[in-house]
């Protein structure tokens, strides 16, 4: 369905945008020298494009015509390591949005190929979503403490050895 597979094209930019703004995050992380940040965002970023590349390759598969949007420049200036994970789980929210009405079109349009891909998505946006709350918190918790926050550093490290075993 040409209204599913333009949905689809639009939900491939919206991973590669995750993609680039978290390469940005990383990069704020490396110029601010919290090293366990600034290794595990490129891990998400790698990430985001591996989903980029898994939309792209079932839209191939069913014979989708792949048309990219165009991509809206990442932010790149950020006030603190907060800041930086507020802006990624409003970003992981548009994400899940477009993927949630992507599967309610398919839905409608009864295209349950669409709705059973998209399965996979859904329990992982919960895993996303949870995990940069979870981030969140602890930032909060850590307020301006700077012991604290070199702890939530080299948790980021720990987290970053998880996401490549995963
Ligand atoms: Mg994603």
């Amino acid at each position: 369905d040409p209204k599913i597979a333009e949905a689809i094209n639009v939900q491939i930019g919206s991973e590669l945008f995750s993609s680039n703004a978290y390469l940005s995050m990383a990069a704020y992380f490396e110029a601010e020298s919290f090293v366990g940040f600034s290794k595990w965002v490129p891990v998400k970023s790698d990430e985001e494009r591996a989903h980029a590349m898994k939309i792209y390759n079932n839209l191939r598969d069913r014979g989708g015509i792949v048309k990219l949007p165009g991509l809206d420049a990442p932010r790149s200036d950020f006030s603190s390591p907060l800041d930086v994970f507020q802006a990624s789980l409003s970003q992981e929210q548009d994400v899940t949005r477009g993927i949630h009405s992507i599967y309610k079109l398919a839905h409608e349009e009864a295209d349950y190929a669409t709705v059973s891909f998209l399965k996979w998505f859904i329990d992982e946006q919960v895993e996303e979503e949870k995990n940069v709350s979870d981030m969140i918190e602890k930032l909060k918790r850590a307020g301006d403490n700077p012991e604290t926050m070199l702890l939530l550093d080299r948790y980021a490290m720990e987290r970053k050895a998880e996401s490549e075993a995963d």
